[in-house]
Formats: structure tokens, C-alpha cells, sequence
């Protein structure tokens, strides 16, 4: 079969691997649709080195769809069958340390230990090839009316719903995003379907305008203070909930400062390096600040919002390339060429 090999930091090709056999309770795929992730780069460039992935060569990719063409062992138990149209996703728990017990399988306490644990594309072999092995744990069926290409973005939504959860936004409140990439427009999406009152989306330049087109509320950082711009909006007041999806140390601080007393940020993009964060603001005002890791347990949550239209996948596919192509859809994926957000790769 054909898959994406990065054989060390920046250099990779597509060529001929030997198609991978499923063990206990996983199934074999035939890989249909790929979406290039943001964090797809960054392990391919080496940033995350002896971590995602532990060691080169290595094949990225989580965020896919495709069908079931071989179960092995045991899955069957569990409802599986060759024909099962499927959408994978990123982490497979052990199922039995404490925090896989309560549910909370992206944080497993097992993590990195391959014997009992899977986490596919970052260091467990990755989707971009014809065919893709999983654990049962790591794939959801998916519904007929969904296609392929939708199916392959569901894993970014079910993250987006996972970042709005632990945000804990509330019927009526006021919420503001920064980063208005994919993954700030899926939780906009997200924000809004679970009862927002106000999304209120930060950013700059092409991308902000698509996110206005989007319909949603828009603050440009480009055009001085954005807390400011925020609390002015607010009624001087600011945001019950700030979610941070930019990755940048800089948006991360500007999320805190626009917070309302008592307010909570998530944070989902993981900035380089470390940030400083007011404490005695964050004490006295009552401040909350959490980390949000992949998603747990909302791929099948994700699905009916995607299917009756509330959370707009389609929107944000702008481009498509065969697997063979995939140095051209890299490119035009990390350069933004023609305003690229989701791009997908077909095996
Ligand atoms: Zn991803
Ligand atoms: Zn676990």
C-alpha cells in the first residue's frame, strides 16, 4: 500500500509499506478521506521530537474516515464487521487505570506505554496511507447521510465540543474565541449550539473574514487592544468564557485579562513556550484557566450536530489532494494558499 513516510524531521515521501495486519479488538481500514491537522506539521518539522513521534521514520495523520475491511480478533464481540463505515480519532485509553475508569481516556495515566495504550499519528502509526489499523476504542461508526470528507473532520469537532465542555459554557453566556482557525470556528460552532448567547470571534485578515461570513460577532487584533475592543462590547463587563485556540502565549493572556469575574478560560492551543499569567488577578477576581486535551467521548456526541447542519464542517473544506500529492497539499495547507483551512488528502 502507498502511505506517507517522514523519514526524518521535514523530510518525508509517499511510497510502497507493507499493509499492517489488525491484532486483538482492533480493525483494518481502507483509508477514504484525511484531513490535514494542525498539529500534522509540527510533528512532521520534528518539534515535538521523542515524544510525537518517539522516533522517525514515522507516518502522521488522525483525523480520517474510511471502512471497515477486516476485524480482528474479539471485535466482533463488540459489533464490528467488514463494511462499517467509520471516523477515527487519536487516543486509545487503556480502559483500566483510574482516569480511563471515570472516562477521562485522553488523559489515561498509561499514556506512551504502547503494550496497553494507542495514541495513532502522534506515536503510534498514523493514517496517511491506503490502509490504517485501530483499536475498536479509537473508531465510531458513522451515520449514511454523512460523507467521507465530513466524517474525516468529525475528530476536530468532537475536540471543539470536548474545549466548549471543559469552558463550561451555559445557556446565554457571552463567549469569546481567539484564533479563527478550524479549530476556533469548529468551537464557535460548538459555543453556539450548546446555548452561547454571544460568540464573539478574535482574530486577523482573510481568516476573520471568513468568520464573519460565518455569521459570527468579530473583534480584529490588528486594529489595536483587544481586551479593550472585548470589554467595550461587554458593557465594560467581559467574557463569562474565553476559549483559546491560537496557540499563541500572547492570545492566551489576552483571554485572561477579557475574562469576566468568575469567568474560565480552556485553552486547546498549546503555545511553544511558557506564559506569564496574572495571579492575584486571577485569585481575587476568582479566575479559572484549563487545559483541554483531544476530546473523550464526544465523536458520537459531535455526530448529529454535524449531521442536521449546527456544526458546518463542510464550510471549512477548501481544498482536496491524492496522497500522492501530498507535498503540494502540505504546502498549501501550512502557506494558507487561497485562504486552504481544512485540506483533505484521499489515499
Ligand atoms: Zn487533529
Ligand atoms: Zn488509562
Amino acid at each position: 500500500m502507498e502511505a506517507l513516510v517522514v523519514e526524518s524531521p521535514g523530510r518525508f515521501e509517499v511510497r510502497e509499506v507493507e499493509v499492517p495486519r489488525p491484532g486483538r479488538l482492533e480493525v483494518l481500514s481502507r483509508v477514504r478521506a484525511v484531513a490535514i491537522c494542525g498539529t500534522d506539521p509540527h510533528i512532521i518539522k520534528g518539534d515535538f521530537q521523542g515524544f510525537w513521534p518517539k522516533a522517525f521514520p514515522f507516518t502522521p495523520g488522525h483525523e480520517w474516515s474510511g471502512d471497515v475491511i477486516a476485524v480482528g480478533e474479539g471485535a466482533e464481540h463488540f459489533g464490528w464487521a467488514v463494511g462499517d463505515r467509520v471516523a477515527g480519532t487519536s487516543h486509545a485509553g487503556c480502559g483500566v487505570c483510574r482516569k480511563c475508569v471515570e472516562g477521562r481516556y485522553n488523559v489515561c495515566e498509561n499514556y506512551g506505554r504502547e503494550s496497553v495504550h494507542r495514541q495513532y499519528g502522534h506515536y503510534t502509526q498514523g493514517c496517511y496511507a491506503t490502509y490504517v489499523v485501530h483499536s475498536i476504542k479509537s473508531v465510531f461508526k458513522i451515520p449514511d447521510q454523512l460523507g467521507y470528507e465530513e466524517a474525516a473532520v468529525l475528530d476536530p469537532a468532537a475536540i471543539a465540543l470536548h474545549t466548549v465542555r471543559r469552558g463550561g459554557v451555559q445557556a446565554g453566556d457571552s463567549v469569546a474565541i481567539t484564533g479563527p482557525g478550524v479549530m476556533g470556528i469548529l468551537v464557535a460552532e460548538c459555543a453556539k449550539a450548546t446555548g452561547a448567547g454571544r460568540v464573539i470571534v478574535l482574530g486577523r485578515g482573510a481568516r476573520l473574514s471568513k468568520v464573519r461570513e460565518l455569521g459570527y460577532e468579530t473583534v480584529d487584533v490588528s486594529r489595536g487592544d483587544p481586551v479593550a475592543a472585548v470589554r467595550e462590547i461587554t458593557g465594560g463587563l467581559g467574557v463569562e468564557v474565553a476559549l483559546e485556540c491560537a496557540g499563541a502565549p500572547e492570545s492566551l493572556q489576552w483571554c485572561v485579562a477579557m475574562l469576566r469575574r468568575g469567568g474560565r478560560c480552556a485553552v486547546v492551543g498549546i503555545p511553544l513556550s511558557g506564559v506569564a499569567l496574572p495571579i492575584q488577578k486571577m485569585v481575587l477576581d476568582e479566575l479559572e484557566v484549563v487545559g483541554v486535551r483531544a476530546s473523550a467521548g464526544e465523536m458520537t456526541q459531535v455526530m448529529p450536530l454535524v449531521v442536521d447542519g449546527r456544526i458546518r464542517v463542510g464550510a471549512l473544506i477548501t481544498h482536496r489532494y491524492a496522497l500522492r500529492d501530498f507535498a503540494e497539499a502540505y504546502r498549501v495547507f501550512t502557506e494558507r494558499v487561497d485562504g486552504a483551512l481544512k485540506v483533505i488528502v484521499q489515499p
